[in-house]
């Protein structure tokens, strides 16, 4: 898909045109990339686990003591849709709040206006289902704090930009000997028909997506394990798939490590499916549309 700028954006308290939209050189998120932000998916124009999303939104802010003084990100999302003229049409919010002007120091200033940005744009999210995707393997430089969704994502866009060097459109990265997740999406094996995945905590982002195909292994006698699983196991995988709010659930084809490429099979594993089968009927449930 053509990746374009949004045709509206709110601005701390204006809808406005892109081109209009200006922030100070003195903006903390600018600076220092002391901001935080969210994204959230709508199929046909229906929000699509907003509640979910508001309250990782909710944490990461106070996780950082960032005060934005919004207290209607319902209404504002809901805008953001109709301004973008999308409300029939599958895409997803981009929200991201910083610690606004003030003159540069590291500790957070006394006094500070947030800056508030939130758009509506439009992405692809039919078909996921018949992807078959490779992915490189990376180290993971990131900080101590993934579970913040924080607008400072050096160590991720290196790591990407690596893989799409390569030709990849996302890695798993690991830290200290065991997977993690990817750059931009939460990462899944399947072992002798049981789901594991990365434990939440520091050195995960809590994705939405993670957290409802855990509810979804569960509701469906799908075992799930929340553990970190070392490279030496993965010999014993026999599928591997990321989740995410546009990645949604997409198989692996191959791993690529340094010196070798790991192939889990020419066609999508069976629980792989079976989840996104899952996946696609909750999403019609709750959005009362077929996507
Ligand atoms: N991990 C990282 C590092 C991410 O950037 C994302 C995408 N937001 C995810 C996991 C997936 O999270 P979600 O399902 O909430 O989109």
């Amino acid at each position: 898909m053509k990746l374009n700028y949004p045709k509206k954006v709110y601005l701390n308290g204006a809808w406005i045109h892109p081109e209009e939209a200006k922030i100070s050189v003195f903006d903390r998120g600018f600076l220092f990339g002391d901001g935080i932000y969210e994204v959230i998916p709508f199929y046909k124009g229906k929000l699509f686990l907003l509640t979910e999303h508001l309250d990782r939104l909710r944490y990461s802010l106070k996780e950082v003591e960032l005060k934005c003084g919004i207290t209607n990100f319902e209404a504002l999302i809901s805008k953001s849709i109709e301004e973008a003229e999308l409300e029939k049409e599958d895409g997803a919010i981009y929200i991201q709040i910083t610690r606004g002007m003030a003159p540069r120091t590291h500790h957070f200033p006394e006094n500070y206006q947030a800056t508030v940005l939130m758009y509506a744009y439009k992405a692809k999210l039919d078909n996921f289902q018949y992807k078959f995707i490779d992915t490189l393997v990376s180290t993971d430089l990131r900080w101590h704090r993934c579970d913040i969704k924080s607008v400072s994502l050096m160590a991720n866009i290196l790591a990407n930009t690596e893989a799409k060097k390569e030709g990849f459109a996302e890695n798993i990265m690991i830290r200290d000997g065991c997977f993690t997740e990817g750059s931009h999406s939460s990462l899944f094996f399947v072992k002798n028909e049981t789901v594991y995945t990365h434990p939440n905590g520091p050195f995960i982002l809590p994705g939405i997506t993670r957290n409802l195909l855990i509810k979804l292994c569960k509701a469906n006698n799908i075992e799930v394990v929340e553990r970190a699983l070392p490279v030496s196991e993965l010999d014993m995988a026999t599928e591997v798939f990321i989740t995410g709010t546009t990645t949604q659930i997409t198989a692996i084809k191959n791993l690529h490590f340094p010196d070798k490429i790991l192939n889990f099979g020419e066609e999508i594993g069976k629980i792989t499916k079976k989840l996104q089968g899952l996946f696609i009927d909750e999403v019609e449930k709750q959005i009362g549309v077929k996507i």
